[in-house]
């Protein structure tokens, strides 16, 4: 969506990242490190490590606040009764799937998603996406946002063993954001049939044009080069953006990526 150039080199050519993203390199680094480090602790608290135990490992000030930030927030969403759940059996029960992937057909591929955590109660589903993101994106941006799209659409397509075997309706569907340093200020992004139907048709056209693509010119929106990768191939510029100047937004598109080392666990 953003780049077809962008695309070629890292999906099809699988190319090593040349270029630092942002500056300070470290900084940022570790900041993203954090980010997933902290997405294993809730993961592991939610498969059956009391908090007390995960607390010990939440050892950077960041991480601290995080976790500090994510137990509240346990509270308040009235999933405190239910986590940690010690079995998959007694998750299920409680309706809660952490770390949940999902896939379906779509065209002549198919469609992936991994998940933070999908929780089914009460008739309703709800998609948890926790974000470490060190400005709040625009709900407008997240809300067009691929992610925020697909993410919905598949649990429509593919969902059915989260639901007795029967579909869900686009209207039991709603997707959160939960900022790890926003956390009074959550995204949510309810759904509806027509919103489904528009999404798996644009993400039908996008696996189309992708089969049948030939050429992967270069954006012609410098913006999106400045926190690039690739800048180098591109001759696009040396110096990476500063993530201090970076809009939320850019900072957002630029740390969601695919780890294709998951990716080649999923049997098809
Ligand atoms: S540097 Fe710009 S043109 Fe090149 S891949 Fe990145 S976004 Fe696309």
């Amino acid at each position: 969506m953003d780049c077809a150039r962008r695309f070629k080199l890292r999906y099809l050519d699988r190319l090593s990242y040349p270029a630092a993203e942002t500056e300070p390199t470290l900084e940022n680094e570790k900041h993203q490190q954090e980010g997933e480090y902290f997405h294993r602790l809730i993961q592991q608290h939610l498969v059956g490590i009391p908090a007390e135990q995960i607390a010990k490992f939440a050892n950077t000030p960041n991480l601290q606040k995080w976790w500090e930030n994510f137990q509240n927030f346990v509270d308040l969403t009235g999933f405190r009764a239910v986590v940690p759940a010690q079995t998959e059996e007694g998750r299920k029960l409680s309706g809660l799937y952490p770390e949940a992937t999902l896939s379906a057909p779509l065209g002549k591929h198919r469609l992936l998603a991994k998940y933070d955590l999908i929780v089914v109660q009460d008739g309703k589903v709800i998609i948890y996406d926790w974000k470490t993101y060190r400005k709040r994106p625009r709900n407008e941006w997240l809300a067009a946002r691929m992610q925020t799209r697909v993410y919905r659409a598949l649990l429509v397509q593919a969902g059915t063993h989260l639901n007795g075997g029967k579909l869900f309706e686009p209207e039991q569907i709603e997707m959160i954001y939960w900022f790890a340093d926003f956390p009074e200020d959550p995204a949510r992004f309810p759904y509806n049939s027509a919103q489904f139907q528009r999404d798996w048709d644009t993400l039908l056209k996008l696996s189309d044009e992708v089969a049948s693509a030939s050429s992967y010119p270069l954006t012609e929106d410098l913006q999106k080069c400045l926190f690039c990768t690739y800048r180098s191939y591109c001759e696009r510029g040396i110096r990476a953006g500063d993530m201090e100047q970076a809009e939320a937004e850019r900072e957002a598109e630029e740390l969601f990526d695919v780890n294709f080392e998951q990716i080649g666990e999923i049997a098809f």
